[in-house]
């Protein structure tokens, strides 16, 4: 069983625009996929369908056993518990700090009385600070967030994903906005979550130079649908 089997789906917005065309895609526990494609291709309209932040047109999505297409209420509450997103804009909470930022990402599991007050558990304050350590930032705790450069803003967004406990990390053009050098640091740390903590990640990319760096397996859209899918290393020949 993979984790998640997306079978032949298909959206289309209301203005008519036909972002997939019947896709289809099983990603495995443990992979690193990366999408790439022109921009407006549907890379972004995939992971949004994913998670169910957008609903498909067509076919279904089976995520962990449970097919989150056909799911409502509490239960699609607790299957996109399980898959994280981080987006190209890191959408922190500029005035607070990094800490209250990365806690935020527990709201999942919080009353919402508790979290307007900002009561957290221990254990929860202990987790947050374990993953900012684990995403280089341990002593940025009590920074606030609009302090931190771009390549450290995408790192607590990450951190914060994590809070979520996710079987899988969605990540929409995670550097789309940042330089070289600060881009290959924040897909570093992406690797170490893949590879330490076991979370699975689907990554969109535009540059093909860091998907042979860090990819397991690529596949490619055009106008919204799948015309290449394999390992890192035939990129060249093949684009
Ligand atoms: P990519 O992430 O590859 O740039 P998108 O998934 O953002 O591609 O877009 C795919 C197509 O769907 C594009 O033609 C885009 O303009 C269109 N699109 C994306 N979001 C919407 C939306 N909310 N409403 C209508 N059209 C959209
Ligand atoms: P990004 O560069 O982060 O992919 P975009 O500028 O493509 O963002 O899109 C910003 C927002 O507008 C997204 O929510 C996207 O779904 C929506 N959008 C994109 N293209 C269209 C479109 N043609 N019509 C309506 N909404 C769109």
């Amino acid at each position: 069983m993979p984790l998640l089997h997306a079978e032949h789906i298909s959206k289309t917005y209301p203005n008519g625009t036909q972002a997939l065309k019947g896709i289809d895609i099983e990603v495995e526990q443990g992979e690193f996929l990366v999408v790439i494609g022109l921009s407006g291709s549907g890379k972004s309209t995939l992971l949004r369908c994913i998670n169910q932040l957008h609903t498909v047109s067509s076919g279904r999505i089976v995520f962990d056993d449970a097919e989150i297409t056909a799911l409502k209420g509490r239960r699609l509450r607790q299957a996109r518990s399980r898959i994280g997103m981080i987006f190209q804009q890191f959408n922190l909470i500029p005035r607070k700090t990094v800490l209250t930022n990365v806690l935020s990402g527990a709201l999942a599991r919080t009353p919402v009385i508790k979290s307007l007050l900002g009561m957290y558990s221990a254990e929860d304050k202990q987790k947050a600070l374990a993953y900012l350590d684990i995403v280089g930032l341990a002593q940025k705790a009590y920074v606030r967030a609009d302090n931190l450069s771009g390549g450290q803003q995408q790192r607590v967004a990450i951190a914060r994903a994590l809070m979520q406990d996710p079987k899988i990390l969605l990540a929409d053009e995670p550097v789309a906005s940042l330089d070289p050098s600060t881009s290959h640091s924040v897909m570093k740390y992406l690797q170490k979550i893949n590879q330490e903590l076991g979370v699975t990640v689907i990554c969109n990319l535009h540059f093909l130079s860091l998907v042979r760096t860090y990819a397991t397996r690529v596949i490619a859209l055009k106008e919204g649908q799948l015309v290449y899918q394999g390992a890192p290393s035939d990129i060249d020949e093949q684009w």
